[in-house]
């Protein structure tokens, strides 16, 4: 039997090991378990010196891993042969209500959604893959060999309570496949996120499911519902209203007591039909072959209507779930913790990137029936992650040569100097200082290895002078000689 079809008859998840803290009971009281309500805006009014809530800068040290990353990404993308588009980032809200769904926390609750002038209804795209879509049906790409192939990357905005790793603006890469149900492509477009992770060495997991079509997930929702009525009493607020409105959610709760009674619920996996099972199957067998490794998790359900059949999500190894940042320890300081944001905080949740199949979804949106799989990937959690393993990042767009200059004539020399190394070299420069001191201060704070300095008798003997600022030593180098001694002292460093 091949290794997938014996993976699929063992498919019954195993029990979660619960993490109870002793003296703490299993099952919260009434009191416990009512949601703690969102935090209020604050009631003075913003500064304007400061970002709106859950916005943030990113600063020059954690742009250099972006920057890292996104090179990567684009690198990637390429060489999978996927064509870059960029799709606005304001939409007509009705994109979303229609594609994402009406009943989801996203359109419900997330989006920021406007009127302008001329009365459109329109909304800060909170997510990609609807506005991939409707610009797949826009621009007549059905008539474009299939399957289409798209990667794009990009603000995506979502009013959520700001935490560590999660932001009211964020940014996602994001890779679609349109026109194609084969499974080969879920595994495609998985192996690539996969790879991503590997090429920067991140230990990552894949978490997989299959939610099955329509049909096998209205068989299962009527079984969720006999298994979660008996017990509503004892779930959290919003289990008990995704119970009538979006049942699939139930499954992937966080609150204690819900999860504590998921494990007795029925798995989607026993529900669905065999055409799915088959499609299932398949991918996972393309997945051995890459090889990819993958856990099946059947409480893998994805907030978003449009998925179908395949779901999953890359999540850090146990040992590195733990991922904090400086900006969601403040936003913890100034909030009371709520257990959700408990278990947010030891990376339970904490997803670097999630998709799955969305065979409706083009229709759905009034185009011609096209089916199509995908993934979002989370930049700050992934940077964050690579920052974390890899400190040395900050510094890979960093300068690693200064050039100094001492009077009016080398304040010349010395720009045509820097336009000529940066061909080479990236270099940084303080043209406007006058003292020597101050000029090596900069270069000491921008922690450069070598300042080139360029005074009145350096451009009469046509020299300058390199100076180590580790070692403090200088030597003086023949101006037209300069750039292969810097280089080679750069290449014997590294
Ligand atoms: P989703 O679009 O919800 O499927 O999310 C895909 C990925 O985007 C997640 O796994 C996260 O890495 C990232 N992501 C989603 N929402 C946020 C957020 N509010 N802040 C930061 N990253 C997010």
């Amino acid at each position: 039997m091949p290794k997938t079809k014996k993976i699929i008859k063992t498919f019954k998840a195993k029990k979660p090991v619960q993490k109870r803290k002793r003296g703490r009971p299993a099952i919260l009281t009434s009191k416990q378990t009512k949601k703690l309500p969102l935090p209020t805006e604050p009631q003075k009014p913003a500064e304007p010196s400061q970002a709106p809530r859950g916005m943030r800068d990113i600063l020059t040290t954690d742009k250099a891993v972006w920057d890292v990353l996104e090179k990567k990404i684009a690198d990637l993308a390429r060489a999978f042969g996927y064509g870059h588009i960029e799709t606005p980032i304001l939409e007509y809200k009705s994109l979303f209500t229609r594609g994402v769904g009406a009943t989801t926390d996203i359109v419900q609750k997330e989006m920021y959604c406007f009127k302008d002038h001329g009365e459109d209804e329109l909304c800060l795209r909170p997510e990609g893959t609807a506005a991939a879509a409707r610009a797949y049906i826009n621009h007549g790409m059905l008539n474009l060999p299939q399957p289409v192939k798209l990667w794009y990357l990009g603000p995506f905005f979502r009013r959520e309570r700001p935490q560590s790793g999660r932001y009211r603006q964020f940014h996602q890469w994001g890779v679609e496949a349109f026109g194609d149900d084969h499974p080969v492509l879920d595994a495609e477009i998985i192996s690539i996120a996969m790879r991503l992770f590997s090429e920067f060495g991140l230990p990552v997991c894949l978490e997989i499911n299959s939610i099955g079509c329509v049909q096998c997930r209205e068989n299962y929702k009527n079984e969720l519902l006999k298994f979660y009525e008996p017990k509503q009493e004892l779930l959290c607020e919003t289990c008990r209203h995704r119970l009538q409105t979006n049942r699939l959610r139930l499954l992937d709760c966080k609150e204690p007591q819900c999860e504590l009674i998921r494990e007795g619920a029925p798995q989607i996996t026993d529900f669905i039909c065999e055409p799915c099972r088959n499609h299932f199957m398949e991918v996972l067998g393309y997945l051995d072959e890459v090889p990819v490794l993958y856990n099946l998790n059947p409480f893998i359900v994805r907030g978003l209507d449009y998925y179908n059949r395949t779901v999953f999500e890359i999540v850090p190894a146990p040992e590195d779930r733990e991922q904090k940042t400086e900006e969601g320890d403040e936003e913890r300081k100034n909030e009371n913790d709520s257990p959700k944001r408990e278990t947010e905080k030891t990376g339970a949740q904490v997803a670097l990137c999630a998709g799955g199949r969305y065979d409706g979804l083009i229709e759905q949106l009034g185009g011609r029936p096209a089916p199509g799989v995908g993934f979002a990937l989370g930049i700050e959690r992934t940077a964050a992650f690579l920052k974390n393993k890899n400190p040395a990042l900050e510094k890979a767009s960093a300068p690693q040569i200064f050039i100094a200059q001492l009077g009016d004539a080398a304040r010349r020399k010395a720009l045509t100097l820097w336009h000529e190394v940066v061909k080479d070299i990236p270099a940084a420069a303080a043209l406007s200082k006058e003292g020597l001191k101050a000029q090596l201060e900069i270069a000491n704070r921008l922690q450069v290895r070598y300042a080139i300095i360029l005074g009145q008798k350096e451009i009469i003997d046509k020299t300058v002078i390199i100076r180590d600022m580790e070692a403090g030593i200088q030597e003086i180098v023949d101006y037209n000689k300069l750039i292969s001694v810097i280089k080679r002292k750069i290449e014997g460093d590294n």
